[in-house]
């Protein structure tokens, strides 16, 4: 897509307002519109300002002025707004040109443009896999607040209708039997089908859809595969898709990684490849799942910095309480052919040349794609270079299931941090690889870090639902 071709598109389906939209460091999306009219080849040189010191994690309010520079690759008509809008997506520049080095979009095209400038390969390819969860919009349901909660709950916040809670008050899915039943046990098929429709509206190619396997609510859709920053480009419409459409049928979708305790939580396992222009550079037939050595070594990348990583894969107090055994979510650092225990995966059914690739687990969608798509390719990139052999290194593979693995053979195998502080603190001592080429800068990391430690704190500080549980009577 040129400028001109985004000129056209403006005049052929009457748009009346373009809707310039960035990333903040959290992954969330903001947004200024502006008239069509007003929308010319110059918006594309110029850029459109905007005040960086109200956006949390961004400048200082003396550095204030900050331009969001739109990209004609990056766009797609809304299908939720009463006027016809374009909405595009911008990168964040300072009013002497120079890329915002906060700004996760600028660092994700570095880690491309770095990509190339080692010469291992052209392209990166990723795709997510974001659960969420469809609750009922408690503001459609009278005598409801989302403040109150019952003492003595352990589910914290949402009343969920579960059979435990009270009696089976209609046709539910029994808890963790949510794994592709056909309806009447499905209520959300007409959503999901809904969703994807504006997904492909939007551009994104649907490969399939499914409920997933926690109690009634827990939805997996998956979209094609593509470049770095256009999957995450992708996954922004994809989230801001699901919320939309949940609120036309007066729901709400949530990507928290944990909203309910004892059943799964929601994942965004990373599938990712390195391709040298169109060869694919895991796949190697006959070695152990078909993967290459330079996609083993990508593999010790991920495993050996994945502490530090899991930093930005994982960024929120509630990602760690979703990291625990039992609920199909990785928590022990290993990889392994085909078992969902590993942190690493490298899928083996029905897979091509070029579909071989790694599917991380760990990471959840409280992630900001850009960033935690950078990381990953620059942890894997760093185990090329440095012929990382997660073999040697202890790192499996491990093929048995390893929730049942003996307490000493447990022993040996390295977890994923305990919490946000953990993963923090690997961050601080972990970052040289985030750095190469510049793609991540040494400030942005620190800034982060603080950034995420004062969330951290946010949650310390407040009383928990479960503490009344414990605490209350005594
Ligand atoms: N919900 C699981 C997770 O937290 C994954 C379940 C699955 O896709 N098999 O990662
Ligand atoms: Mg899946
Ligand atoms: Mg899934
Ligand atoms: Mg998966």
């Amino acid at each position: 897509m040129s400028v001109q071709n985004v000129l056209d598109t403006i005049k052929e389906k009457n748009i009346e307002f373009v809707d310039f939209r960035f990333v903040d460091l959290s992954g969330k999306a903001h947004h200024i519109t502006v008239p069509a009219l007003s929308v010319g080849e110059d918006t594309f040189t110029n850029g459109v300002a905007f005040d960086g010191s109200s956006i949390p994690g961004f400048r200082g309010i003396e550095e204030s002025d900050m331009v969001m520079m739109p990209d004609p690759e990056a766009i797609f008509v809304d299908e939720f707004t009463a006027h016809n809008t374009l909405n595009i997506m911008c990168n964040i520049f300072s009013p002497d040109g120079d890329r915002y080095d906060r700004d996760p979009r600028n660092i994700a095209q570095k880690a491309e443009e770095y990509l190339q400038s080692t010469g291992i390969g052209t392209s990166a390819f990723f795709a997510p896999e974001s659960e969420f969860f469809i609750f009922d919009d408690v503001r459609f349901e009278s005598g409801q607040n989302v403040s109150s909660y019952s003492v003595d709950s352990d589910e914290g916040i949402w009343n969920t209708g579960r059979e435990e809670e009270g009696g089976n008050l209609g046709f539910k899915i029994r808890n963790k039997g949510g794994y592709v039943p056909v309806s009447p046990a499905d209520t959300t098929q007409d959503l999901r089908s809904e969703i994807c429709r504006v997904l492909e509206e939007a551009g994104l190619v649907i490969e399939r859809h499914h409920h997933e396997v926690a109690t009634a609510g827990q939805q997996e859709i998956n979209f094609r595969f593509s470049t770095l920053v256009d999957t995450a480009d992708n996954l922004m419409k994809y989230k801001y898709i699901v919320h939309n459409t949940a609120m036309k049928f007066g729901k709400t979708a949530t990507f928290m990684p944990k909203p309910l305790f004892g059943d799964n939580g929601s994942g965004m396992h990373v599938h990712q490849s390195i391709f040298n222009g169109d060869t694919p550079l895991f796949y190697e037939k006959g070695a152990y799942a078909n993967i290459s050595e330079l996609g083993m070594y990508y593999i010790g990348g991920i495993l050996k910095h994945a502490p530090a990583l899991i930093a930005l894969t994982n960024p929120s107090t509630n990602s760690y309480k979703r990291l625990v055994p039992g609920y199909e979510a990785p928590v022990n650092l290993v990889f392994s052919k085909g078992n969902r225990s590993a942190a690493v995966r490298i899928p083996v059914a029905a897979v091509t040349p070029k579909g071989a690739r790694i599917e991380f687990r760990t990471p959840d969608s409280t992630a900001n794609p850009y960033l935690a798509f950078s990381a990953m390719l620059m942890a894997g990139l760093d185990g090329i270079k440095n012929k990382i052999d997660p073999r040697q290194e202890g790192y499996g593979p491990l093929d048995k299931n390893i929730y049942e693995l003996s307490d000493v053979e447990k022993n040996e195998i390295r977890s994923v941090p305990a919490n946000i502080e953990e993963a923090m603190d690997a961050l601080e001592a972990d970052y040289d690889f985030l750095i190469e080429g510049g793609v991540f800068t040494e400030e942005f990391i620190k800034h982060y870090i603080s950034f995420k430690r004062d969330e951290a704190k946010e949650i310390a500080i407040r009383t928990h639902p479960h503490e009344f549980s414990l605490y209350y009577d005594c």
